[in-house]
């Protein structure tokens, strides 16, 4: 039976292994839409070799390069933040969302309200708005699967267990770049240090946000949202041979492990083939030729971003949304060279105790215009504390 598929982010890391699975399986798939941003050329290619039925870039500038490219191919155009949402109401068995940031939460929810399969790789939508995207799913009779390699790890892990045995989750952390780096060296770090991942070849935000462990803050929040498990059950640890994604603990004290090569196709195509598990093109772990898998647990000193984690489980309600927010802005300032590594975290709590102070965080996010709402006033608030610290250490 060939399905009709969407890639939301399909010119980026995610989007590109997802293809490359679909590529494999020429007439298991009917692409629907494909969307991208500034790499026209990857959007345009992909879009004439599927066959697309719809390109979209997500800047309305891009908007004639694409036209341009796709000339005479037989694809639709479109550009802007309405044309993403449109194309996520084009009918399709499964979706993947894998738009980088806050962005990829409002044509993701789209995507749920036509009773479809939502492959979610974008953290950030659970994160934000994590019990309104999962009301949303069982309202329209729609499947999340989840992508992060972690949290396909427990979904697996899960397979035909009891929730109420479950007494633990624990995610595993490569520490990503920096993680040997002395303490007093972390706020040297250079854009090309934190972006130098040790296993995973992934997305530039992603990369630095694991040399952060924000990536793993977003993740536990992610975990909480997606299972809903209590947050004193829910424990990272830090493993850099990144094979034991994750690990899941229950009544009887047995521990059932994730093994596999740091690969997202496993994760993309456990939720592309879901509930079957066929066969993928990943190496195979040879446990005697890495003979040894290390454990330990994280310094909470060099990664303050897990301890804001737990704060922003704690708060619930629109705190996830604020702290997704200020991690962006964070991040935006030190890619462009404007705070350091280490003025990220504080610049998060700051934007987090600022907003605490004008509107209560604990409210529930009701609706998606609430989320993106909490969202802008956060963006706001987080870059006014950027500038200002920049004006103090200039
Ligand atoms: P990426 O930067 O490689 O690609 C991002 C995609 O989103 C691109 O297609 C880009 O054009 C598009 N995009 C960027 N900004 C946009 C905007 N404002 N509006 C619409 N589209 C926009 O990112 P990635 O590494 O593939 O990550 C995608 C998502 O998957 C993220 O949420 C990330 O946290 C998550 N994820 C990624 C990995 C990985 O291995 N890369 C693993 C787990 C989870
Ligand atoms: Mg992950």
């Amino acid at each position: 039976m060939t399905r009709a598929v969407s890639i939301f982010g399909a010119t980026g890391s995610i989007g590109q292994n997802t293809l490359d699975l679909i590529r494999r399986d020429p007439t298991g798939y009917r692409v629907v839409a494909l969307t991208g941003g500034r790499n026209i050329r990857q959007l345009a290619s992909d879009a004439r070799e599927f066959g697309a039925e719809i390109a979209v870039t997500c800047y309305e500038d891009c908007l004639p390069a694409l036209r341009e490219a796709l000339a005479g191919s037989g694809v639709a155009v479109a550009a802007g933040q309405e044309a993403l949402i449109e194309a996520a109401d084009r009918p399709a068995d499964w979706t993947m969302s894998a738009i980088v940031g806050a962005a990829g939460l409002a044509p993701g929810f789209h995507g749920l309200r036509h009773g479809r399969s939502l492959a979610l790789a974008n953290k950030e939508s659970l994160v934000t708005a994590g019990p309104l995207l999962m009301a949303e799913a069982r309202a329209h009779g729609a499947r999340i699967l989840p992508v992060d390699s972690e949290h396909s790890a427990v979904f697996q892990a899960l397979v035909g267990e009891d929730m109420d045995a479950v007494e633990r989750v624990i995610i595993t952390a490569s520490g990503g770049a920096l993680r040997d780096w002395p303490l007093e060296r972390l706020s040297q770090a250079t854009l090309a240090d934190a972006c130098a991942h040790p296993n995973w070849d992934m997305g530039q935000r992603i990369t630095i946000d694991s040399a952060s462990m924000f990536n793993k803050a977003l993740e536990l929040i992610e975990t909480k949202e997606f299972f809903g498990i209590s947050p004193e059950k829910i424990d990272t640890v830090i493993h850099p041979q990144s094979i034991v994604h994750a690990l899941v603990g229950f009544s009887d004290g047995a521990l059932m492990a994730h093994l596999g090569a740091p690969d997202m196709r496993h994760a993309i195509g456990y939720a592309l083939h879901w509930p079957e598990r066929r066969a993928l093109p990943v190496e195979r772990v040879d446990l005697a030729k890495l003979a040894t898998l290390e454990f330990r647990a994280p310094d909470t000193e060099r990664f303050p971003a897990l301890r804001l984690a737990r704060d922003v489980m704690a708060t619930g309600g629109g705190a996830g949304a604020v702290f997704n927010a200020a991690k962006e802005i964070a991040l935006d300032h030190f890619i462009a060279g404007d705070i350091r590594f280490t003025e990220m975290a504080p610049l998060v709590e700051d934007t987090l105790d600022a907003m605490s102070r004008e509107i209560r965080l604990t409210d529930a996010m009701d609706s998606l215009e609430t989320v993106l709402m909490t969202d802008h006033l956060a963006r706001v608030r987080a870059s006014e504390l950027a500038q200002a610290r920049q004006e103090q250490s200039a």
